[in-house]
């Protein structure tokens, strides 16, 4: 069924991070869900506002309320990086149980009191709030943020941000960067540690977690990252897929053959990465 991210983080509490995928177009989205249910583990399925507007919030959401109950899994829907408040609103009002308001780009008096017409707005609505202090690098949704121009989060402006705004996930900037499948990211792990030790009681956000090495991925769950999201990977895989089955294709190959193999793809990234956020 369909739950809030919140409720998610409370019934997974010590037993693993939350794989948080991007969905780029409907036809991965099965195979999403089904790769979470082979491990009977929880799964957030996000979505640009890009996305979210070339799909449509009701059909995301309806697709996703249908697939959860066939397979009998929890499942989030989230908005990923979004600036509109107004956009927001409406995706609660269509049936997202999470949002994520980035204000990050503001100065940390404006981000908090942004975030915290979402975080009103959101409980009215059950729904989870995710905000972002720093900056992540790379590219998001046609957004690009250099890596010089990437800000490490001040472990002081995200503790006055959660007491104030009262958001149930905090995107932290520890050293990832969006966008990155060529080399691996540098994790700043003292900061880690000190933002976990500070702020147990919201959820920590991976970003950027394509350019993250497995030993370096436990690390940060094990050290309190309680939801990590995978875009780059899967986008980049789906691609990598169809480009081998469309090139040989005529116009009476089946669609539907040309497609099976990226979305088989992408149930299995699901699957490995779910396993790799588990806690020992
Ligand atoms: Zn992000």
């Amino acid at each position: 069924m369909l739950k809030s991210l919140d409720q998610l983080f409370e019934e997974n509490e010590g037993k693993r991070a939350i794989g948080s995928f991007n969905v780029h177009c409907l036809e991965m989205l099965p195979a999403m869900l089904e790769g979470a249910k082979e491990l009977n583990a929880p799964i957030i399925i996000q979505t640009s506002p890009g996305t979210a507007e070339y799909i449509g919030l009701d059909l995301l959401v309806s697709s996703i309320e249908t697939l959860s109950n066939r397979l009998e899994i929890n499942v989030c829907l989230h908005m990923d990086h979004c600036k509109s408040i107004d956009f927001l609103k409406k995706a609660m009002d269509a049936g997202y149980t999470s949002v994520m308001y980035d204000g990050s780009s503001l100065d940390i008096d404006e981000n908090i009191k942004n975030t915290k017409i979402v975080t009103d707005y959101a409980k009215s609505r059950n729904a989870s709030v995710e905000g972002e202090v720093g900056t992540i690098g790379g590219a998001e949704d046609g957004m690009v943020v250099s890596e010089e121009d990437a800000i490490y989060t001040h472990p002081e402006d995200a503790y006055k941000f959660v007491r104030e705004t009262g958001v149930d996930a905090i995107a932290v900037a520890i050293g990832t960067t969006h966008g990155q499948y060529k080399s691996k990211a540098k994790i700043n792990f003292e900061l880690l540690a000190e933002l976990s030790t500070n702020m147990e009681a919201v959820g920590l956000v991976l970003h950027g977690g394509t350019g993250v090495s497995d030993e370096d991925m436990r690390k940060c769950v094990s050290q309190g990252m309680k939801k990590v999201n995978v875009g780059t990977e899967l986008n980049k895989s789906y691609i990598e897929e169809v480009n081998k089955t469309f090139s040989s294709a005529t116009p009476l190959t089946s669609l539907r053959k040309l497609l099976l193999p990226a979305n088989n793809r992408i149930k299995d990234i699901v699957i490995e990465k779910s396993k790799l956020f588990q806690l020992m």
